[in-house]
């Protein structure tokens, strides 16, 4: 799949990458996700929240204006419970209220729950929204044990890859993340999220994924291949 990028070159600060000719070229290991935050504020903005439109603030210097700008941060569209990737293509800049309330909802099933939970506190609202919690909590269920896809199938690659070059190491591969990650391997037999590769095939994001596969309860890692990305490594 293609990374959404800007649609003119820009070399981002302290010498992490490069947009250059619709291609992104990453140069210092580990920067991944950093380069992923930049990106998507060069993007979409750092003025509004996707969701409900309010003026954000992207510095503490603008705290006075309390009544307007709320707290920018980045949102994940499909939530990274379900494996929802640290990439400009599900990554959108909201305010932290939208962010923390969206939780663990698709960008759909979020704009629901804002409908009922505006609604007034009459018994019938409060069933609709008794009935809303219920079929989430079946529809999230699914997707943990994957009987409901929680990425489109057009995001992975259909490919065999062999290699994958792992080109840093993280200093805590096994920290709180990881732990999650294994708890739910073992409760579900799956991997919970995929890997992102560059298309020279090194590892852009995953680290866990690769350290979990070890299990091998025979599920495949999912790979995400991002066509126009090319991990330089040094320049
Ligand atoms: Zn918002």
């Amino acid at each position: 799949m293609k990374l959404i990028l800007p649609d003119y070159d820009i070399k981002l600060g302290d010498g992490l990458a490069e947009v250059k000719n619709g291609i992104l070229y990453i140069y210092k290991p580990g920067s991944f996700k950093d380069v992923m935050y930049q990106l998507t504020y060069l993007i979409y903005g750092k003025d509004e929240c996707f969701f409900c439109h309010k003026k954000l603030r992207s510095n503490m210097l603008e705290m006075d204006n309390e009544k307007y700008f709320s707290q920018i941060t980045l949102d994940h569209l499909i939530p990274q419970e379900f494996g929802g990737p640290t990439i400009t293509n599900n990554l959108r800049p909201a305010c932290s209220e939208c962010n923390s309330s969206k939780g663990n909802m698709y960008p759909d099933e979020f704009l629901e729950y804002r409908k009922y939970y505006n609604k007034k506190r009459d018994k019938e609202s409060k069933k609709a929204r008794r009935e809303f919690k219920e079929s989430l909590r079946n529809t999230q269920e699914q997707r943990r044990k994957g009987e409901i896809e929680s990425i489109s199938k057009e995001w992975f690659t259909d490919e065999l890859i062999r290699n994958i070059y792992v080109s840093f190491w993280i200093a805590e591969p096994l920290g709180a993340m990881y732990k999650k990650q294994e708890r739910f391997l073992k409760k579900y037999k799956r991997l919970p999220k995929p890997i992102v590769v560059s298309q020279n095939r090194f590892l852009l994001d995953g680290f866990n994924t690769i350290l979990l596969a070890k299990y091998n309860y025979g599920e495949q890692i999912k790979i995400i291949v991002l066509e126009n990305v090319i991990f330089v490594g040094f320049p």
